[in-house]
């Protein structure tokens, strides 16, 4: 594998391109928009600089990683990437549409990989005439940071494709994990209601936001509480996993708290609105 094309420039995007093109592999960025791929090229930048700053890598890694990112807006060069990696809206529809649009750009034996958070990987590969190439690579945010990587395996995806992105993945540094396709894989299915729960608890006056943090914190040894986490998430996004688990299992004890509902509908979506679970404002 020597060219990885990477869809969507955005927050996850820019990170799996800069950690693919640290590996050594020769990236494609692509996004609807030049200043979107603008963005996502200056995003690239600014982490290696910092990167650099820290004397983490050398000025000729940082020159050669940017040379290996080659920022474009039209789908139709994506066609020599031997590997796409898409990371565009969290959406099944738009999704689908584009791993159509690239089995008629990209020769048969290209895979196509997801970073969805949660979407099925078996439907995804629906869209292609080569579901066997269809799998889910769901790296964790902020990417060159982050060790993990989810692997799904949709109902059609085989040991060969399966094999090579294992690879792959190791290449990149990453410590990868495999998931059979089921909604929101594992970490997402399991952290996700339990801030829930923890919701639950504030909603039911049991005990105060930085009481039930510190219990967390102190009592279960995690780094941060989960309302502190939420907040850093973005509740949106929390409840958006939340009502899919709830939706796709139909199982109640997926059913999202009604205070993380309410706050959501008053746009108070944690830290990037300045107010969540706690107060952001100077
Ligand atoms: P984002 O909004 O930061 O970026 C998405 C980018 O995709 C935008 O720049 C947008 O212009 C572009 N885009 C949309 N449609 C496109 C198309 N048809 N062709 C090319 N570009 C297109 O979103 P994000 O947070 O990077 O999330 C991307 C994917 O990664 C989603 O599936 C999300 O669920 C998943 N994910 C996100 C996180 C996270 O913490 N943000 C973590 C893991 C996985």
């Amino acid at each position: 594998m020597k060219t990885i094309g990477v869809i969507g420039a955005g927050t996850m995007g820019s990170g799996i391109a800069q950690v693919a093109a640290q590996a050594g592999y020769q990236v494609i960025l692509n996004d609807i928009k030049d200043e979107f791929v603008n963005r996502g090229m200056q995003t690239i930048k600014k982490n290696l600089d910092r990167a650099l700053s820290k004397g983490k890598i050398s000025e000729r890694e940082v020159a050669d990683t940017l040379e290996r990112v080659k920022p474009t807006t039209k789908v139709a060069d994506l066609w020599e990437a031997d590997l796409i990696i898409e990371a565009i809206i969290e959406k099944m529809e738009p999704k689908k549409e584009l791993f159509k649009q690239l089995e008629s750009i990209c020769p048969p034996e290209t895979i196509f990989a997801s970073n969805t958070s949660g979407l099925s990987i078996t439907e995804l590969g629906t869209a292609t005439s080569r579901p066997d190439k269809v799998i889910g690579m769901h790296f964790f945010n902020p990417v060159p940071v982050m060790k993990l990587v989810e692997m799904i395996r949709g109902y059609e995806t085989s040991d060969e494709t399966y094999e090579t992105i294992k690879q792959l993945v190791e290449a990149l540094g990453k410590d990868p994990i495999t998931v059979a396709d089921s909604p929101s894989f594992v970490v997402n299915r399991v952290l996700v209601p339990f801030i829930n729960e923890a919701v639950f608890v504030l909603g039911e006056g049991v005990a105060t936001a930085d009481d039930i943090d510190k219990g967390l914190k102190l009592g279960a040894n995690h780094p941060i509480g989960p309302l502190a986490l939420a907040d850093l998430i973005g509740l949106d996004t929390l409840l958006f996993i939340q009502e899919g688990l709830y939706q796709e299992t139909s199982d109640s004890k997926y059913r999202p708290a009604p205070l993380l509902k309410k706050l959501v509908r008053a746009g108070h979506l944690g830290r990037k609105t300045g107010q969540g679970f706690y107060s952001y404002t100077k």
